[in-house]
C-alpha cells in the first residue's frame, strides 16, 4: 500500500512534464558543469605537473652546468696541490718560486673565468702568491677556510660562505684545499675564490617565469650562497623550516615540493638537486601564479563560456516553462470551454448534436432528445444523419449537405449555416416539425468534417402560428364584411328606403357641391322639381300600400331614364327632386317632358284595376334662375306650383 503510494507520488511529481524539463535542464547543466570541472581540475594538475617536471629539468640543468665547474676547479686544485713542492710555502723561498708558480696559477686562472683567481696563502694566513696582482701584504687568517683548515686535519675541499674578496672586492664563493706535509701539519692552503656575479649568470640562463626563482644553498646549514632575483641581505641567511633541505636531510639528491616561500610569501612548486658531492644545492622555483597563468586564462574563458551556457539553457528553460505554463492556461481554458459547452449542451432544451461528415453518421447527441422524441442519444449516436426523419425531409438533408459541401469546397463561407425546417418521427409515431440550425466546422485546411446543429422542437410554434394565421383570416373577413356593412350603411343613409333614390339630406349635400362646381367652372346646372297629381286619391281609392307602389313604380321610371351623373331624390311624401349637373335649361324641359309622357304612359296594376297617374314638374336652371341652392330650390317649387295651378300634367319652367 505504502509503496503504491509513494509510486503514485513519483509519478506525480516526475510526472508532470514541468519537473520533467527542471530536471532534464538541472541535469544537462550538472553534467557540463561537472565536465567543465573535472578538465578544469585535470588541467591544473597538468599544469603542476609540468610545472614540477619544469621545475626538476631547470635545476637539473643548472647543477649539471655548476657540478662541471666544481669538478673542474676541485680537480685543478686538486691537481696542483699534488705538484706544488712544499718548499715553496715557505715566506722566504717566495721570490724564487714566484714565477714558476705564478705561471701555473696564471695557466689556472686563465681557464676558469668562474673563478677571481688562484690564490696560494701560508700556515700563518699571508697570501704568497695570487694569479692577480698582490697586494703588498694581505693576510687571510681570519677566514673560514683557514680558520678550518688550521684547527682541524681536514683534507678535503672546503666551501666558505659568500665572502667580500679582498683583492678584487667581489663577492665569492671560496673553494679552499688544505697544503700539508706528511706529518699532516697545515703548511698553507690553496684558494680559488669563485665569482658569485659568473655562478648568478648561469642562474639566470634558465627560464623560471616572470615570479620564479633560481637559488644556491649550501647543505650543511641551508645558507644562501645567491638568489635570482637578488636579496644581497639575504646572502648566508638560513631560512628556517625550509622543506627541501628537510628532504636534502632526509638522504634525497633531489625533489620538488609546493609551498610560499618565506622570504617573498610567493607560492611557487620547487625543484631541487644536490650539486655532484659538494655541500650546495640548486633550487628553482616556478611561481603558481606564473605556470597557471595559462590555465587561469583558459578557467575564466571556460567559465565565462559555461556561464553563457547557463544563462542561454536557462533562457531556454524559461521560455520552454514559459511556452508550457500557457499551454497548461491554453488546456485549461480549452477544458473549461469544453465543460461549459458540454453543460450547456446537456441541459439545453433544444438537442444539441455532432455529426461526422464523411460516415453522415451522429457522433453526439444530447440528452434533449429523450423529451422531444422518445429516443435516448444512445440510440441514435452511430446513426445515419437521416434516422427518423420522414422520407421528405430524408431526401431535402441528403440534397443540403451535398450542395452545401460543394459550395464550401468553393471558397463560399456563406454556405457553412443553414437553418432549415425538418419533419422528425417520434419513438410514439408521432411526427413533430423541427427547425434546424446547422454549422458546418472546418478544420485547418477548410475543410467541412464536423456538422454542429441544434434542433429545436417548433411543433406547438407551429400550430399557434397556423391558429394564429386562421384567426387572421376570419378577422380579415369580419373587417371586410364590416366594409360592407359600412357601405351599405353609408347607402342607407343616403337612400330613400322605399324608392331606393337617395334622400334629401343627401340632396342638399350634393346640390350645394354642385352649385360650387357650376359656378367655379362655369357650366350650367338644372333642377326639376315633380309632384304626383292628386295623389291623395290614388291612396284614397286603392290604399296607402298601391300609393307606395304607385311610388316605387314613378322612382323605377325615373331611374331608368337620368344620366349617371344626374341625382334622383325623394325630396319629400311623394315630391322627387332631380338634379341634373352640366345640363342647359332647354335640354332639361325635353327631358323634363319626356319623364311626364314616360309617367303618363305608365300602368299600375292592382287586381283588375289599371291605375294610370300624372305628374306636374317645375324646372329651374343655374344661373338663370338662381345662383344658390336655396334659391334654385324654391324657383323649382315655384314653377312646380304653377304647373299644379296651370292645369297639371305639365312641365312648367321658372321665371319673373
Ligand atoms: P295635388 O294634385 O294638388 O298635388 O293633389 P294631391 O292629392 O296630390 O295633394 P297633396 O300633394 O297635398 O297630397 C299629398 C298626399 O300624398 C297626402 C298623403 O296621403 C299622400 N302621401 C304622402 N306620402 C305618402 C306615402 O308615402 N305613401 C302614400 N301611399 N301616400 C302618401
Ligand atoms: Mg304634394
Ligand atoms: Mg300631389
Amino acid at each position: 500500500m505504502a509503496a503504491q503510494s509513494s509510486c503514485g507520488w513519483f509519478v506525480r511529481t516526475f510526472g508532470s512534464p514541468r519537473v520533467r524539463l527542471l530536471l532534464f535542464f538541472a541535469l544537462t547543466w550538472l553534467g557540463i558543469a561537472s565536465l567543465l570541472v573535472f578538465l578544469l581540475f585535470e588541467g591544473r594538475n597538468e599544469a603542476e605537473r609540468k610545472a614540477q617536471s619544469d621545475a626538476l629539468g631547470a635545476s637539473a640543468l643548472l647543477e649539471a652546468r655548476l657540478v662541471v665547474t666544481l669538478r673542474r676547479v676541485h680537480g685543478d686544485l686538486e691537481h696542483f696541490a699534488a705538484s706544488l713542492p712544499r718548499e715553496a710555502l715557505r715566506m722566504g723561498a717566495v721570490p724564487r718560486f714566484r714565477s714558476s708558480i705564478l705561471n701555473e696559477l696564471g695557466y689556472y686562472s686563465g681557464r676558469f673565468p668562474e673563478t677571481l683567481g688562484f690564490r696560494i696563502i701560508d700556515a700563518a694566513g699571508n697570501l704568497l702568491y695570487a694569479s692577480e696582482t698582490l697586494p703588498s701584504s694581505v693576510n687571510f687568517g681570519d677566514r673560514s677556510y683557514f680558520q678550518i683548515f688550521a684547527k682541524g686535519s681536514s683534507n678535503s675541499v672546503f666551501f666558505s660562505e659568500v665572502l667580500v674578496d679582498r683583492l678584487s672586492g667581489r663577492s665569492s664563493l671560496v673553494m679552499a684545499l688544505p697544503l700539508r706535509d706528511t706529518a699532516g701539519e697545515l703548511l698553507g692552503v690553496l684558494v680559488a675564490p669563485l665569482d658569485v656575479a659568473y655562478l648568478s649568470k648561469m642562474a639566470d640562463a634558465l627560464s623560471v617565469g616572470e615570479n620564479g626563482v633560481v637559488s644556491l644553498r649550501r647543505t650543511d646549514d641551508g645558507s644562501l650562497i645567491l638568489r635570482r632575483p637578488i636579496v644581497p641581505e639575504l646572502v648566508n641567511q638560513v631560512v628556517p623550516n625550509n622543506p627541501l633541505h628537510r628532504q636534502l636531510d632526509a638522504g634525497e639528491r633531489f625533489g620538488t615540493a609546493r609551498f610560499h616561500a618565506t622570504i617573498d610569501g610567493v607560492e611557487r612548486i620547487y625543484g631541487f638537486r644536490r650539486v655532484g658531492d659538494y655541500p650546495v644545492y640548486v633550487i628553482t622555483g616556478l611561481a603558481t601564479a606564473d605556470y597557471l597563468a595559462a590555465w587561469r586564462q583558459t578557467s575564466a574563458v571556460a567559465g565565462v563560456a559555461a556561464l553563457l551556457l547557463f544563462l542561454s539553457l536557462s533562457l531556454v528553460l524559461i521560455r520552454l516553462l514559459r511556452a508550457e505554463k500557457e499551454e497548461e492556461l491554453t488546456a485549461r481554458r480549452l477544458m473549461d470551454s469544453e465543460e461549459r459547452y458540454r453543460m450547456l449542451a446537456e441541459n439545453s432544451h433544444d438537442v444539441i448534436w455532432t455529426v461526422d461528415i464523411p460516415s453522415r453518421t451522429y457522433t453526439y447527441v444530447s440528452p434533449a432528445i429523450k423529451e422531444m422524441s422518445g429516443y435516448l442519444p444512445d440510440e441514435i449516436v452511430g446513426q445515419p444523419v437521416d434516422v427518423r426523419l420522414t422520407p421528405d425531409s430524408a431526401a431535402r438533408v441528403a440534397r443540403d449537405i451535398d450542395q452545401r459541401l460543394r459550395r464550401i469546397a468553393a471558397g463560399d463561407k456563406s454556405a457553412s449555416v443553414v437553418v432549415s425546417e425538418l419533419e422528425q418521427e417520434c419513438k410514439n409515431g408521432e411526427v413533430i416539425t423541427t427547425e434546424v440550425v446547422s454549422s458546418y466546422l472546418l478544420d485547418a485546411d477548410g475543410v467541412a468534417r464536423t456538422i454542429l446543429g441544434i434542433t429545436r422542437n417548433v411543433s406547438e410554434r407551429k400550430a399557434v402560428e397556423s391558429a394564429l394565421r386562421e384567426t387572421n383570416r376570419q378577422l380579415h373577413a369580419r373587417i371586410e364584411e364590416i366594409g360592407r356593412l359600412q357601405v351599405a350603411l353609408q347607402e342607407l343613409a343616403v337612400r330613400d328606403s322605399l324608392t331606393g333614390l337617395y334622400n334629401r339630406r343627401y340632396l342638399d349635400e350634393t346640390l350645394e357641391r354642385e352649385v360650387s362646381r357650376a359656378r367655379r367652372e362655369g357650366i350650367p346646372l338644372s333642377l326639376v322639381m315633380l309632384d304626383i297629381d292628386h295623389f291623395k286619391r290614388v291612396n284614397d281609392t286603392y290604399g296607402h300600400q298601391v300609393g307606395d307602389e304607385v311610388l316605387r313604380m314613378l322612382a323605377s321610371t325615373l331611374l331608368a331614364d337620368i344620366r349617371a351623373e344626374d341625382v334622383a331624390c325623394r325630396y319629400g311624401g311623394e315630391e322627387f327632386l332631380i338634379l341634373l349637373p352640366n345640363m342647359p335649361l332647354e335640354t332639361t324641359m325635353l327631358r323634363a317632358q319626356a319623364w311626364r309622357s314616360a309617367v303618363e304612359a305608365l300602368r299600375v296594376t292592382h287586381g283588375n284595376f289599371q291605375i294610370t297617374f300624372t305628374i306636374s314638374l317645375g324646372v329651374a336652371a343655374y344661373p338663370e334662375h338662381g345662383k344658390t341652392p336655396d334659391d334654385l330650390t324654391r324657383c323649382a317649387d315655384q314653377a312646380l306650383y304653377r304647373a299644379k295651378h296651370e292645369g297639371r300634367n305639365q312641365v312648367s319652367v321658372f321665371f319673373g
